[in-house]
């Protein structure tokens, strides 16, 4: 492929890191003024912490300015202007779009974007979608009632605006969906990890469909869960689909800020329209070397209505210290979103992250997909129990699987556990997103 047919913005994607960080801190300068000067919640925000504009003279100095919780953003909802509160730095009439956060973590958080908004919306995801081979010859089937959830119609647009043809398969159900891709011989599909491996397990199971040999499917975009980064989960998806899977993460109040490209190296933070800045969890001290894990700090630079600046978002990541052999400048963190800092949590005195389970359950080959995480207290002790299911014709491999999943268990997350074996398709099965991790500590 020609260099320039590579990237859906030459000129930014492949932009020195110098002259990178030039352009963040004038981006970064612009939306921060653009907040002080017209949403009443940033003025007093920042008019509380004794910061303007004006202080904001050099990169560095990007670290003075208060950050956002997503708390704060709940609090000021549903006040005027209704029903986002005074965080809105345009007036209503400019608002063309409504979405929400999922509220996986409490009470939704409302998005308003102008249409302006929304063009840049569509362009952050052209930049994933050309990066991962979308081009104007694929047919895109999106497996969901996209409803207020913002992920999917930004990769609607985007896929419009690259030039894909759209097949939206909201209204079906898994079955008709995987009949619908069939006959219309679709090319590319866009999912949850946990869907894509459901999609799967139905098309052979209630359909007699291998996805891989039967379907046209040669790439999966994946979002709303670690597993496109999890390399055990990654590789159980491509092998039902015979097709390349690539990860990207967003979040609804913040935008579309990272994609895998076609050499699947990690994941590149879009650098040219978010900041991103890690930050140890106990010092707050700024982490610019790879592989020291930390919380994410994010802005998005383009945003207007709703702006979303220096947003802690709980994140948990790494920088990578490798490069990708896509040339592109953008920085690259490892693993993915390896948790929340609310859901990393100690069992038995360890630190948990849940991403490291499904890294040992999904290694396994005698096992199924699902699995399912218990973790209660029996007195002042922790306890802790892994439900799994193995493979119809692995029954006779239980000790074996036993062994295994305890030895690996151990290494990677350094506990032991109850392990349970279920029967093949009991446990419960998710359609969108998955709940395998339940902590009833505190709840007894
Ligand atoms: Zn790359």
């Amino acid at each position: 492929m020609k260099a320039m047919e590579r990237y859906w913005n030459p000129v930014l994607e492949t932009l020195p890191r110098e002259q990178l960080q030039k352009l963040q801190f004038k981006k970064f300068h612009n939306i921060f003024k653009w907040a002080y000067e017209h949403s009443k919640f940033y003025y007093k925000l920042y008019s509380d912490a004794g910061i303007e504009p004006g202080d904001i003279r050099t990169f560095d100095d990007i670290r003075k300015v208060s950050k956002v919780e997503k708390s704060m953003l709940r609090a000021i909802q549903g006040k005027e202007p209704y029903p986002y509160g005074d965080i809105l730095c345009v007036p209503l009439e400019q608002v063309t779009e409504y979405h929400q956060t999922t509220g996986t973590t409490g009470q939704p958080v409302f998005q308003a974007d102008t249409w302006q908004d929304w063009e840049w919306c569509a362009e952050s995801w052209a930049y994933i979608l050309y990066a991962q081979g979308y081009r104007n010859r694929d047919r895109v089937f999106l497996p969901f009632g996209y409803s207020t959830a913002i992920a999917f119609w930004q990769a609607h647009y985007a896929l419009e605006k690259i030039g894909c043809e759209v097949i939206p398969g909201g209204v079906l159900n898994t079955e008709a969906r995987i009949l619908k891709m069939q006959e219309l011989r679709a090319t590319a599909l866009m999912a949850t990890p946990t869907y894509v491996l459901g999609m799967a397990d139905v098309a052979r199971r209630k359909l007699g469909i291998d996805p891989a040999k039967d379907l046209q499917i040669k790439k999966i975009t994946v979002a709303g869960e670690s597993g496109g980064s999890i390399p055990a989960t990654r590789k159980r998806m491509e092998e039902a689909w015979g097709a390349k899977v690539y990860d990207h993460v967003g979040a609804t109040e913040i935008g579309a800020w990272s994609f895998e490209c076609t050499y699947q190296s990690g994941l590149h933070v879009n650098d040219a329209l978010f900041l991103v800045e890690i930050e140890d969890t106990d010092t707050g001290e700024l982490i610019t070397e790879p592989g020291r894990k930390g919380k994410m700090v994010i802005t998005a630079f383009d945003r207007i209505a709703q702006p979303c600046i220096r947003f802690d978002s709980k994140d948990i990541i790494q920088w990578s210290p490798d490069k990708c052999q896509c040339g592109r400048t953008f920085r690259l963190i490892k693993g993915g979103v390896i948790g929340r800092a609310d859901d990393i949590t100690k069992v038995k005195g360890v630190l948990l992250a849940p991403t490291s389970i499904e890294e040992v359950v999904r290694s396994i080959p005698e096992l199924g997909d699902e699995y399912e995480v218990l973790v209660t207290k029996k007195g002042d002790i922790d306890d802790i129990t892994l439900k799994v299911e193995l493979l119809p014709g692995q029954e006779s491999k239980t000790d074996l699987v036993k062994t295994k999943l305890t030895d690996q268990l151990r290494l990677k997350t350094n506990l032991g556990y109850n392990l349970e074996f279920h029967k093949y398709n009991t446990l419960p099965r998710y359609d969108v997103k998955s709940k395998r991790f339940k902590d009833l500590r505190h709840k007894e």
